[in-house]
């Protein structure tokens, strides 16, 4: 607390991200990383881009990765907007897009980024719970047919949702961006490209929707802070012009060249989303073996609780042995842990762990 704070200051609560810690042997399956490391063919142009030309400004408009990204999903680059990690992409889009006299509507339990964001720009919100099962439920994110006319002003969830990894099949997506015409519907896939069905292919048919993707995850290149979003090139128009009155340049020289060898590495890339795929799988039937319901995941991560065992104390006792995952104290879920996939060997560590714990 300083007295040269400005009263937006006053009104933060800070975003706590889970925690980094620098322990050796740490099995570290807290931020849902990626568990093997990123291209080789990204590491490669990371290096090439490392010389003297970083005295050099990079380029303002990143128009060779928007290009790329433009390729791949089948759209214009004036459809694709780049930003330093997802989260900067979010932020811009909360003040650009998210910001209207009516309410921003998004579910109860999802990122909680969301809740700092609408602190930090003055967004009027609307947390919707989720259903029992803790699936989006698609009519409470339609307009109001009570005769009260009631609608969002604009809306945004991740799907998959975070922390429960639980999907919103693409028809379900479709249905609320269609019947919200009037307010931006933004989809976060953090996590789509480990089993959910992108809405990106919807971008042409809906002006009103974006789609937001990072490459921290699926891409594990979290360390080089790459994200985008994609839609109708009047809503990258809006958030290309808060960027450009934050800062000229999105991304630096390093992230823009690595960030481009991975998107051409398609191959590395859906091997890569593969492994951890098949690694959930394996992990999920594990974790059911000894008691724990594990919600349906399309992420990587899963997110289970087990009966008979308290949330807090099995993650607790998981630190003690240099494991960690993590707990959310919020209501409906402090019974929960969220596990990220790690590799082969750090969910077998995991599972042992668990059985010894659950055995005391
Ligand atoms: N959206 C969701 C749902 C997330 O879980 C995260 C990761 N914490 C992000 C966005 C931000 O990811 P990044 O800034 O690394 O792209």
């Amino acid at each position: 607390m300083s007295r040269y704070w400005s009263a937006v200051v006053h009104g933060l609560t800070p975003y706590v991200p889970g925690e980094q810690p620098k322990l050796d042997n740490l099995v570290k399956l807290n931020t849902n990383e990626h568990p093997y490391g990123p291209s080789p063919k990204a590491l490669a142009a990371i290096r090439a881009a490392t010389d003297d030309s970083l005295r050099l400004y990079p380029d303002p408009n990143a128009d060779a990765l928007k290009t790329a990204l433009a390729q791949r999903f089948g759209v214009q680059p004036d459809q694709v907007f780049v930003g330093n990690g997802s989260d900067e992409v979010l932020a811009h889009a909360f003040q650009a897009l998210l910001k209207h006299e009516r309410e921003l509507w998004f579910p109860d339990i999802s990122y909680s980024f969301y809740p700092v964001y609408c602190g930090l720009y003055g967004v009027a919100q609307r947390q919707i719970p989720l259903a029992d099962d803790f699936t989006i439920r698609v009519e409470d994110y339609l307009p109001r047919g009570d005769g009260t006319g009631e609608k969002a002003g604009a809306i945004i969830f991740p799907n998959p949702n975070a922390p429960t990894g639980r999907l919103l099949a693409l028809d379900a997506v479709e249905q609320i961006v269609a019947a919200n015409p009037d307010a931006v519907v933004l989809v976060d896939e953090a996590y789509v490209d480990f089993g959910g069905e992108s809405a990106i292919k919807l971008v042409d048919q809906y002006p009103n929707l974006l789609v937001v993707h990072t490459f921290s995850k699926s891409r594990s290149l979290a360390g080089l802070r790459v994200g985008y979003a994609i839609g109708h090139k009047a809503l990258i128009e809006g958030l290309e012009r808060v960027k450009n009155s934050f800062n000229s340049y999105p991304l630096d020289r390093l992230a823009l060249a690595g960030a481009l060898a991975s998107v051409e590495d398609e191959e590395f890339f859906q091997h890569s989303c593969q492994q951890v795929i098949a690694t959930r799988e394996t992990l999920v039937a594990q974790l059911q073996q000894l008691g724990f319901e594990v919600l349906p995941s399309g992420a990587n991560f899963v997110f289970a609780r087990h009966p008979a065992r308290d949330g807090a104390e099995l993650a607790a006792a998981l630190r003690a042995r240099a494991i960690i995952v993590r707990h959310f104290k919020q209501a409906r879920i402090d019974q929960f842990l969220r596990i990220t996939i790690g590799t082969d060997a750090q969910c077998a560590q995991l599972v042992q762990a668990l059985g010894e714990i659950l055995a005391d």
